[in-house]
């Protein structure tokens, strides 16, 4: 590739065009396309199979808004399991909680972590190296099926669900019970859950299969430059609601836990996060399908 441009589509009639700079890694791996490009604006990306997983210049929004909602949830996580997470971004985030103990992170491609050790080692800022983290290579589907261990939050950051991508079955009723059996009581999972616009449908279709399968589930958002929208996710958990969280109850558990240097979640952005426009709201409230192994949630493009 040596165009001027990247072109991200967003729907089929809708993309984004990147100005780049500079090429730096190009090629597929066993399930994927795989490109690390510098770009003018959102400075080195990671783009799996053309869509943009993290920019150097914006990624700690989305990773901040996936990892601590959750994390501060939970009144003391101590084990923690990634399904996905490839760049480490979202690992560095879960140890900055000093409350953990283990962290597993299950990525389907090597390829994809080794390759952001390589390229975009500022993603992950050494976690890596960590003693409380453990890499487990392979699919996160097949991981649950088989494990056994329980934790205490569970994060799901997989690509979006692609017709031929690698993650579809990661967003179902069938996942998403496995995710159920492998947390311990009071457990907490998230997961990004796409483009509160672009892919609204999907968006409100995981809510619902969340809201099918977990006692509490709650939809929140975040606007991230890079992905051109407003991002949603979906936490759910087997007791803890985390609108039940004061400002003063999550500094606190950030103080705790010694939990310093982000820059986009604050104690008085927690509950904003989970403030949803009407349109948005109306949106969640009316969906009424569920996501199946049989019946899957795509992406528009
Ligand atoms: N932040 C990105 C986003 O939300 O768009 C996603 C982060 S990360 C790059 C996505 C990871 O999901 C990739 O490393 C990919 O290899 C992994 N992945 C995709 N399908 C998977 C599966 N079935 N099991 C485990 N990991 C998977």
């Amino acid at each position: 590739m040596n165009w001027r441009w990247i072109v991200e589509q967003q729907t089929e009639h809708t993309a984004v065009i990147h100005t780049v700079k500079r090429y730096i890694y190009s090629g597929r791996s066993k399930y994927q396309q795989i490109d690390i490009i510098e770009t003018e604006d959102y400075g080195v990306c990671l783009i799996l199979d053309g869509k943009v997983q993290s920019s150097t210049i914006d990624e700690f929004i989305y990773h901040e808004a996936l990892v601590h909602p959750p994390m501060v949830t939970h009144p003391s996580p101590k084990s923690v399991l990634i399904v996905g997470g490839g760049e480490g971004a979202t690992a560095r985030e879960v140890l900055k909680h000093s409350c953990v103990e283990r962290l597993v992170m299950v990525d389907l491609d090597e390829e994809v972590v080794k390759l952001s050790r390589t390229y975009i080692p500022q993603l992950s800022e050494g976690v890596f190296e960590d003693k409380r983290f453990n890499l487990v290579i392979g699919d996160g589907r097949a991981y649950l099926e088989k494990c056994r261990e329980r934790f205490d939050v569970i994060i799901v950051d997989v690509t979006d669900p692609l017709r031929e991508g690698p993650s579809y079955l990661l967003y179902t009723k069938q996942f998403y019970e496995l995710v159920k059996r492998a947390l311990n009581p009071e457990g907490v999972m998230v997961t990004q859950a796409t483009s509160t616009f672009y892919s609204s449908k999907s968006y409100c279709v995981i809510y619902n299969t969340l809201k099918n399968t977990f006692p509490v589930a709650r939809a929140y958002s975040a606007w991230v430059p890079s992905y051109n929208s407003l991002w949603g996710f979906v936490m759910a958990s087997l007791k803890h609601d985390p609108l039940s969280l004061s400002e003063h109850d999550v500094a606190q558990r950030l103080r705790q836990r010694g939990v310093t240097g982000l820059k986009f979640y604050t104690p008085d952005y927690h509950q904003a996060l989970f403030k949803m426009p009407l349109y948005v709201r109306k949106q969640l409230e009316e969906e009424k399908d569920i996501a199946t192994d049989d019946n899957p949630t795509f992406m528009p493009a």
